[in-house]
């Protein structure tokens, strides 16, 4: 498996400089654009990594997953009471399909839907920030996991979209807290940094039928885990989810910060990062080295 990544990585540092870095948010624009970073981590827990797996980097839309993770474990299905489970087919930060659905969202895994889950966050957590963070190092078994301040200003500074898609549920009535309050959570979220080597630690549990393999500790039934990997895979890459099927083969999740966390179901966690994103807002060389992983090593869920 070293030898893969080794080569795969090689193969990728060469055009690493494709895509374009995240220029509406004016903290993400600076990120050097060549960097590259693969961290795989099996269940058995052997970790394999190359190039700047252990730096951090802002994980963006990837804290959708985790926030949904922690609300369906307290909620359970009465989360699908707010929010769909159906692939949007647009963009990530689309309002199209609110207005002739009512305001419930298409799925947790879109910017609509990832705030209707931190209005949630706000119900049901006595502290969201703090209970959000330390339910990131407990699945990462880490806790040096924080989130950046400054991305989280320069979002909440030109983050309109995202207060018009907050707005518009609120007059739904989907949204029950104060919009500023509710955006606060949702940047924050957005704004948590970690490593490949973090991501995928954190991410084994949904390989592992719920459990984390490290300490034993059950996050999610396996009925949970089943419907949260099945999200990734129809929702996670927004109006790209089809093609990271068709390249990749694996549920995973990607964030306009350039990083992308698969799983491969009883076998490995995979996170890798590389800033420079598609037209889709997902980066272009981490799909790139999945792709080839998942061809090399022929492991897909298909
Ligand atoms: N914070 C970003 C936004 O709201 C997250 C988007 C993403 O990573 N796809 O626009």
């Amino acid at each position: 498996m070293q030898n893969v990544i080794d080569n795969i990585y090689q193969q990728v540092k060469c055009q690493v400089h494709n895509g374009n870095v995240a220029r509406y948010i004016p903290e993400l624009a600076k990120i050097d654009p060549d960097k590259l970073g693969i961290a795989l981590k099996t269940i058995d827990g052997v970790l394999y990594v190359a190039g700047d797996a252990n730096e951090s980097f802002s994980i963006q839309s990837i804290s959708k997953v985790f926030a949904t993770s922690l609300v369906f474990s307290v909620i359970g299905d009465d989360l699908w009471r707010r929010v769909g489970k159906e692939p949007s087919g647009s963009s990530f930060n689309s309002l199209v399909q609110l207005e002739y659905e009512n305001g419930i969202p298409r799925n947790p895994l879109i910017n609509a839907g990832a705030i209707v889950v931190a209005d949630m966050m706000i119900d049901i957590l006595a502290n969201p920030e703090k209970d959000f963070l330390s339910f990131i190092r407990r699945l990462a078994g880490d806790q040096n996991i924080h989130f950046d301040e400054k991305v989280k200003n320069s979002e909440k500074d030109t983050g309109f979209r995202n207060v018009a898609l907050a707005n518009f549920m609120k007059s739904f009535g989907n949204i029950h807290n104060h919009v500023d309050d509710v955006l606060d959570i949702y940047f924050m979220m957005c704004s948590v940094s970690m490593s490949c080597t973090q991501l995928a630690n954190a991410f084994l549990f949904f390989a592992n039928h719920g459990m984390i393999p490290a300490t034993h500790e059950k996050i999610l039934t396996i009925s949970q885990t089943k419907r949260l990997n099945a999200l990734m895979q129809t929702c996670g890459f927004y109006d790209e989810a089809g093609e990271f099927t068709f390249r990749v083969g694996l549920p995973g999740k990607s964030g306009v910060g350039g990083g992308i966390v698969a799983i491969l179901p009883k076998q490995y966690s995979v996170a890798v990062w590389s800033p420079g994103l598609n037209g889709k807002g997902n980066s272009e060389s981490g799909m790139l080295l999945l792709e080839l992983l998942t061809t090399k090593t022929g492991t897909s869920i298909f």
